[in-house]
């Protein structure tokens, strides 16, 4: 391969984001993907509430605020481009109290979205509930948030690729097994015996990002946080497109069309591991039934498992890495990778190219790792 302004490591939704926008920005630009077993992306459960996310830190409330602001224009430019459907819709969300077993919880959840939100989020009344969400059991209290969408991790990565590869992007299977560095700036990368020159390398390599960064005596603090979610088809196939998510303290159900709920998720700390397992299926059906007891006569259709790449600190690593010149990293979304990721690519793309963008990324940045 000839040389590239830039490559992107890694073709989940981050990087197929990133080199999306980088080619919008005028790049030339290859994405290497090895599509590793447990791909973060093709588990993800796609709920797009920035509402309803009770973070202490106040970037990251802003970060996501933009980042679901975003969705609303790409799925927009996508179509425009005549990507397929990414699957996204907003569909809202119901937060429901579990009583005193969450109290804090929602009450500090409930607290954060009205207060940044309020214009929108609002208090309902449980048959308001039922009446949007039809299978609903008994809880006593719950908020709606009109504004939540739901995505397809999978779609709307496909649309991405579609997109840039329309832009010119040169899409390549295949593990990067090193990064080219020359006088402390990134060169390109290498996959297996063969060499791909770059001005710079952007490496979105999820969960598997520390396996390439460290060689480099660069820190990323990123490591896979196995999320496993069962997926369910109702008998009665009516109407659940428009149902809202269900979110809780201790679990959600996504609904999607044609009778199918995802019902997620675990949150478990076993490193590489992709089994699925019976006591993380268990855990997740023992906590939805008494949400709604209809669940408990749903057809079983799979399960999917992902690691979410979690960084240290929980915030996003986003930027240059300090030390190494063209190098940069775009990971550690966790589990709000499908809300952030393709804002955080729209963010590093404009960085990578030099231009400001628009946004502070001080608190993501890697050099806060070191
Ligand atoms: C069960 C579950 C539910 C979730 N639900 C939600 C949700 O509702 N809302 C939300 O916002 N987020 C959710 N997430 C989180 C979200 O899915 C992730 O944060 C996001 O998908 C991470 O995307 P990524 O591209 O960084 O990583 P990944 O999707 O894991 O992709 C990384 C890619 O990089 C490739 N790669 C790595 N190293 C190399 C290398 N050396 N060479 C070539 N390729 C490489 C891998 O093969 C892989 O294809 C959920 C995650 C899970 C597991």
């Amino acid at each position: 391969m000839s040389g590239f302004d830039v490559v992107v490591v890694g073709g989940g939704l981050v990087g197929a984001a990133c080199a999306f926008e980088l080619a919008g920005e005028g790049a030339h630009v290859a994405l290497c993907d090895a599509h590793h077993p447990g791909r973060a992306t093709d588990a993800g459960a796609g709920i797009l509430s920035p509402e309803t996310l009770a973070w202490p830190e106040p970037p990251m409330l802003d970060l996501a605020d933009l980042a679901g602001a975003h969705y609303r224009t790409l799925v927009q430019e996508l179509a425009d481009l005549g990507a397929p459907d990414p699957g996204y819709a907003v569909c809202g969300s119901l937060y429901l109290s579990l009583g005193d077993a969450d109290a804090a919880h929602y009450a500090q959840t409930r607290g954060v979205a009205l207060e940044r939100h309020g214009d929108v989020v609002r208090d309902v009344s449980i048959d308001d509930a039922r009446r949007r969400f039809p299978i609903l059991g008994e809880v006593p209290a719950a908020f709606l948030n009109p504004r939540a969408a739901r995505i397809d991790g999978r779609a709307v990565t496909a649309a991405l690729e579609h997109g840039a590869r329309l832009r010119g992007v040169v899409w390549r299977a295949g593990q990067v097994t090193s990064v080219d560095l020359d006088a402390g700036r990134a060169r390109g990368v290498r996959v297996g015996d063969e060499a791909i020159a770059s001005d710079a390398v952007v490496i979105a390599g999820g969960a598997w990002t520390r396996e390439l960064a460290e060689p480099l005596g660069v820190r990323a603090g990123v490591r896979p946080f196995r999320g496993q979610i069962v997926h369910v088809a109702l008998a009665t196939q009516a109407g659940t497109a428009e149902w809202p998510i269900l979110q809780s303290s201790s679990s959600y159900v996504v609904p999607w069309p044609e009778g199918r709920l995802a019902i997620g998720a675990t949150f478990e700390d076993v490193g590489f591991d992709v089994r699925p397992t019976v006591g993380g299926i268990g855990g997740l059906l023992s906590d939805a039934v008494p949400v709604a007891p209809a669940l408990a006569d749903a057809t079983f259709l799979e399960v999917r498992v992902g690691l979410r790449p979690v960084s240290d600190d929980l915030l996003p690593i986003l930027g240059p890495v300090p030390g190494v010149e063209g190098l940069y990293l775009d990971t550690g979304h966790g589990p709000e990778g499908l809300l952030l990721g393709p804002f955080s690519g729209r963010l590093i793309a404009r960085v990578v190219c030099g231009r400001e963008p628009g946004f502070d990324l001080g608190p993501f940045s890697p050099a806060r790792l070191a």
